[in-house]
């Protein structure tokens, strides 16, 4: 606390992130990062692009790699907008594209950057809750709103919407916008990019961060109508921000253009969390339906932070949240066949110590 601090600053309690421990040999299943990293072809255009063209300013409008993702995506280039991860691109929405009216609804249950977002722009904020089988409830979100901001699939429980579901949400709030943050979309779930066409007032958020492998170097993007991008372009460019550095660029042009990797590397990933998902229930683990690289899972008699603790010992790190409601689950990701393999003995010989 201090007299130098604004309100907003007093008032904010601010993200806690996942923790990128500086330890090495650990078994590190905590923040949804890929284990098989960037497809070859984007570290190949990442040392290409590190030559003496460093001492001239990027591109501010990322062009090469906004024609990319349109490509991948079959939308227009004036339909793409690029930031330094999701996350920037979120924060430059909650600007630039929510109403003050109404409160912002999200899931209770959800990515807990969207709170802190609102607290920053002094956004209200109204938590939706999941329903018991901690599913998005679509028919809840018919209430006054200044805007919709939903993962798909929601974090930490892992669980998608089908796309009809997300249409039903569209239709219900024609006025507003609806932010569909697919950062885990890749691994099961079904885009929300074919219905920018018909629904003015859907964004879909992106990153390269979870199955492009490339948490390190920044790169998220939002697909909408050309309206909405502008919208966006109006925040980005008061920030007088560059999006992305020259290696960024080069990096995740090449990335989006290796379509073979990603679907290896994804591919492999969903068949490796369906082996967790049938350890952890052979352990008596309850796990949530996962189509994302993280499974929820909580024994039904003990203690979640205990576990990670004790998993920590053994050198792997899981996710617990203190949040109230979902304080008894974990939220692991799916590592190698070899990391899954290690936690489900690891949890094994610790179920059987304490037993
Ligand atoms: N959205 C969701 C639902 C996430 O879990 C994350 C990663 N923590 C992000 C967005 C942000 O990802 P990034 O900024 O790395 O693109």
């Amino acid at each position: 606390m201090s007299r130098f601090w604004s309100p907003i600053v007093h008032s904010l309690t601010p993200y806690v992130p996942g923790e990128q421990p500086k330890l090495a040999n650990l078994i590190k299943l905590n923040t949804n990062e890929s284990p098989y990293g960037p497809s070859p072809a984007a570290l190949a255009a990442i040392r290409a692009a590190a030559d003496d063209t460093l001492r001239l300013y990027p591109d501010p409008g990322s062009d090469r790699l906004r024609a990319a993702i349109a490509q991948a995506h079959e939308v227009e280039m004036e339909q793409v907008f690029i930031g330094n991860g999701s996350d920037e691109v979120l924060a430059h929405t909650f600007q630039a594209l929510l109403q003050h009216d109404a409160p912002l609804l999200t899931p209770d249950i959800t990515y807990s950057f969207y709170p802190v977002y609102c607290g920053l722009y002094g956004i209200a904020h109204e938590p939706v809750p999941l329903d018991e089988a901690m599913r998005v409830d679509v028919d809840a979100y018919r209430r006054p709103c200044g805007g919709i901001v939903l993962p798909n699939p929601n974090a930490p429980t892992g669980i998608a919407l089908g796309l009809h579901e997300i249409a039903t949400l569209l239709r219900a709030h024609p006025e507003r916008v609806v932010v569909i943050d697919e950062a885990y979309v890749d691994f099961g779930a079904d885009t929300a990019i074919g219905l920018v066409r018909q629904y003015p007032n859907l964004l879909v958020v992106r990153t390269l961060s979870k199955s492009h492998g490339l948490a390190g170097l920044r790169v998220g993007y939002a697909i909408g109508q050309p309206d909405l991008i502008e919208a966006l372009n109006r925040v980005k460019d008061s920030f007088n921000s560059y999006p992305l550095d020259r290696l960024a660029q080069a990096g995740a042009e090449a990335a989006i253009a290796d379509r073979e990797w990603l679907a290896r590397t994804t591919g492999k990933i969903i068949e490796t969390r369906s082996g967790l998902v049938s350890s952890l229930k052979n352990l008596g683990f309850e796990v949530l339906p996962s189509q994302a690289n993280f499974v929820f899972a909580r024994h039904p008699d003990r203690d979640a932070a205990a576990l990670a603790a004790a998993l920590r010992e053994r050198s792997i790190i899981v996710r617990h949240f203190r949040t109230p409601r979902i304080a008894e689950w974990l939220r692991i990701t799916v590592g190698t066949d070899e990391d899954c393999r290690s936690l489900a003995d690891a949890l094994k010989a610790i179920l059987n110590r304490n037993a």
